[in-house]
């Protein structure tokens, strides 16, 4: 007897109903579920087409509250065990499908059905979705950075610096900090939902020049000046407008061949 997975077709109201009573069977929409399966019985078929010829381990799904969106999973003394973060806790079965294939693959080093990648990414960047995450992070999630009073620079003097040469003062000052650690993979970052703009302290140095710690936090401004734009299933961060206005930087030129020997001074 084979136990094949039922699929069956769902009808389902659409979010916004269509008044018009001519159209009234467009308000429909087939919504193709895999019912009376469990998010461990996906995890199962999924891993049966990826590896038809390995023995099925024992697989133990749960749902944690992260402070992210993101899910992980591992293979532990014979069992498969994946961590998926609570916001996908009622997300309909196709994604869920979507995530399996994604993190199966991942797992054992193959290349994911770009369409499942697709839909996975589209429904993480629905606005509801995106909000419910900005949420999350913020009350979940927590942010230690040091001191912005640094032992070389001090980052809100920098800040109202360039705030004063190219944001006619008007930008709102955020959180400013050096980061914890060192980092020569992120000079700086934007965080939205803290509403902080941390630069690494690798750049609190006499080694970094002042126009490379000026030009990364520069770089960090254009993030609130230029939020990230959605479009479907694509995360625009740096958009064509965001990179002009960078170049508009007093000495770019000068700022990047700085970032470049002092990536080769200190690695
Ligand atoms: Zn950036």
């Amino acid at each position: 007897m084979s136990s094949s997975p039922r699929l069956v077709s769902r009808v389902v109201p659409l979010r916004k109903p269509i008044r018009t009573p001519m159209l009234h069977l467009v308000k429909m929409q087939i919504e193709t579920a895999l019912f009376f399966e469990s998010v461990e019985q996906i995890y199962t078929r999924v891993f049966r087409t990826i590896r038809p010829r390995t023995a099925l381990p024992e697989i133990v799904v749960r749902f944690r509250k992260y402070a992210n969106a993101n899910s992980r999973i591992r293979l532990e003394q014979g069992r498969l065990r994946v961590d998926i973060t609570d916001l996908l806790e009622d997300a309909p079965a196709p994604i869920q499908e979507a995530l399996a294939s994604i993190l199966l693959c991942k797992l054992f080093r193959k290349e994911p059905d770009p369409a499942l990648v697709a839909r996975y990414r589209h429904y993480l960047n629905r606005a509801d979705m995106r909000r419910t995450i900005h949420l999350v992070k913020r009350e979940r999630g927590w942010k230690a950075y040091l001191n912005p009073r640094g032992k070389f620079y001090d980052l809100v003097q920098i800040f109202e610096d360039l705030n004063f040469l190219y944001f006619h003062g008007l930008m709102a000052r955020p959180e400013l900090g050096w980061s914890l650690r060192a980092s020569r993979r992120t000079l700086g970052h934007y965080d939205p939902s803290h509403n902080v703009i941390v630069l690494t302290s690798l750049l609190d140095s006499e080694a970094a020049p002042k126009v490379l710690v000026s030009y990364i936090m520069f770089h960090e401004m254009l993030h609130l000046r230029y939020p990230t734009e959605h479009r479907g299933a694509r995360r625009c961060i740096h958009t064509r407008e965001f990179k002009q206005a960078e170049r508009a930087f007093e000495g770019y030129e000068k700022a990047n061949s700085e970032l470049k020997q002092f990536l080769e001074r200190t690695a």
